[in-house]
């Protein structure tokens, strides 16, 4: 597994304050790696506050993301597609995506298209935060001998004959 990782984000509306909390959580390591998120949810990322020094009543915050999360399309505007896409192209590794479970998107294809695509390139996904925190925490991601696997359904289906 490579060093520094690219990693998408994603929140549905009723779940950006769990994700928030969980990228405040993870700051320092999440900001190791290049991170891609929809819109709204890059720019609650990129205005991630910790506190950096404390010394007597005096305290120093800092925000480890503010350069460190691109900010694609806001979901419903084409930016899970635009996921979807960088996933196909070989460009995402973790998909961190906390979708609504209750409550039908206007843009729920494009929500199945990106969760379809993570799971059919074989990339580290996660949709709720207990898995998240084991990816996040997993030995593999420091062992560079670990090699993600390409599906070799993706080479046949590209090369099949009619
Ligand atoms: P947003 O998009 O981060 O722009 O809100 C999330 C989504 O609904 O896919």
């Amino acid at each position: 597994m490579k060093e520094q990782l690219n990693i998408a984000l994603v929140a549905h509306d009723s779940r950006k304050k769990e994700l928030i909390e969980w990228v405040k959580y993870n700051a320092t390591l999440l900001s190791k790696h290049n991170l891609y998120a929809t819109g709204t949810t890059g720019r609650l990322i990129s205005e991630v506050v910790v506190l950096k020094e404390q010394q007597g009543n005096e305290q120093t915050y800092s925000y480890p993301l503010k350069d460190k999360v691109t900010c694609l399309f806001s979901g419903p505007l084409g930016g899970d597609q635009q996921i979807g896409a960088m996933i196909a192209e070989g460009k995402i590794d973790m998909l961190i995506f906390f979708c609504d479970n209750l409550v039908m998107q206007g843009h729920q294809n494009d929500v199945s298209a990106l969760t379809r695509l993570a799971s059919l390139y074989n990339i580290a996904f996660a949709t709720n935060r207990t898995t998240a925190d084991m990816i996040l925490t997993s030995k593999l991601l420091g062992d560079e001998n670990y090699e993600m696997i390409v599906p070799d359904c993706i080479q046949r289906y590209a090369n099949r004959t009619l």
